[in-house]
């Protein structure tokens, strides 16, 4: 073959694998449009986490219990627990993800400090969002939908552990979360509308498109529930917020930093729970750049290679989040009662 030929195959093949990589997330045209810097900026009272059982647990549902928006089932290839992938090409790709998880026994927060990082850095990042906190968090839901930066995920209604609870309140937990996140994005295209910005949330995704595992636990029933729903169940490899005791965020990003490979998809958190994560970020984000990293979603990393999948989801070794099926009650979704100290 002529080299010149090779080369216009070469250019060809090139801009199709851009093509099929160039998922969307949101726009900034709406994100600007709708919400001053300030707005976005946000502000300490985002980051206040109430204290659980100080009210009775929340149970009660969405708006609407079902998604107008139903998911083909996912390909084989994706039916079990995704940890990592390894990248094609083995390029450099890693996926940074933070959990917002809420139960019913609390409303947590949103640690404005990490996503104002996130977007001054130009970072993608992928958030698995709780039903329940996206309703009480609508804005700040509305504009993690709205940024192209970001990819929302599921992470169920109230935590509920997909080991423990049954299939239907399993079902409950993801199709409930998935509701709320279309009633917002509803709520996002009234807005759009009246800002004259309606084509603008071609962007925004109908649903997400991934779950993670409250507590990494599920069965082998769980998987193909959430693959027969459309959702891969996205793990992670690297522990984000690792912490020897000494409360140290450098020491937290030095252990990441030693465990991440090209491919790998890191635990954190944005809920505003674990209380340094903020400190963490920057230190993270900082030293996997400088080790040539290039931060992508996880959609986007899924698309760039082949996942690592197991049968079960684990935090550090397998086995070790078993606990957690005793530790919280109401399968999952509600604290320890408050005389347990040491967990409130
Ligand atoms: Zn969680």
């Amino acid at each position: 073959m002529p080299t010149v030929t090779r080369l216009v195959l070469a250019a060809l093949f090139l801009l199709a694998a851009a093509t099929s990589h160039a998922a969307t997330y949101g726009s900034e045209a709406l994100l600007r449009g709708l919400w001053t810097n300030a707005q976005l900026a946000g502000s300490p009272a985002d980051r206040v986490v109430t204290k659980p059982w100080a009210q009775p647990p929340d149970h009660s549902p969405p708006a609407r219990l079902t998604p107008e928006t139903l998911l083909p089932p996912v390909p084989g290839s994706l039916r079990e627990v995704i940890r990592r992938v390894n990248p094609a090409k083995g390029e450099r790709l890693v996926a940074l993800t933070f959990d917002l998880c809420e139960r019913a026994t609390n409303v947590a927060g949103y640690q404005n400090e990490i996503i104002n990082h996130l977007r001054a850095q130009r970072i993608p990042a992928t958030f698995f969002a709780g039903g329940k906190w996206m309703r009480s968090h609508p804005e700040k839901a509305m504009q993690l939908m709205a940024d192209p930066l970001f990819e929302i995920g599921d992470h169920a209604w109230t935590h509920a552990n997909m080991a423990v609870v049954d299939d239907a309140e399993a079902r409950r937990q993801v199709l409930w979360t998935q509701a709320q996140y279309e009633l917002l994005r509803g709520e996002l295209a009234r807005r759009a509308a009246d800002r004259g910005l309606s084509a603008e949330m071609a962007a925004v995704p109908p649903v997400p498109r991934l779950f993670r595992l409250p507590y990494g636990r599920n069965s082998a029933r769980t998987l193909d529930l959430l693959a027969d729903l459309g959702l891969p169940v996205i793990q992670w490899d690297v522990l984000g917020e690792w912490d020897d005791g000494s409360g140290s965020p450098r020491k937290s990003a030095e252990y990441a930093m030693k465990r991440v490979h090209p491919g790998s998809i890191i635990l954190l958190h944005a809920n505003a729970v674990p209380k340094n994560t903020q400190l963490v970020v920057p230190i993270l984000t900082r030293l996997l750049a400088a080790a040539g990293y290039r931060f992508v979603t996880v959609s986007d990393l899924l698309r760039a290679g082949t996942p690592d999948t197991v049968r079960d989801g684990y935090f550090a070794k397998p086995g070790d989040n078993v606990q957690y099926d005793t530790l919280f009650l109401g399968g999952g979704t509600q604290h320890p009662r408050p005389t347990d100290a040491k967990h409130q």
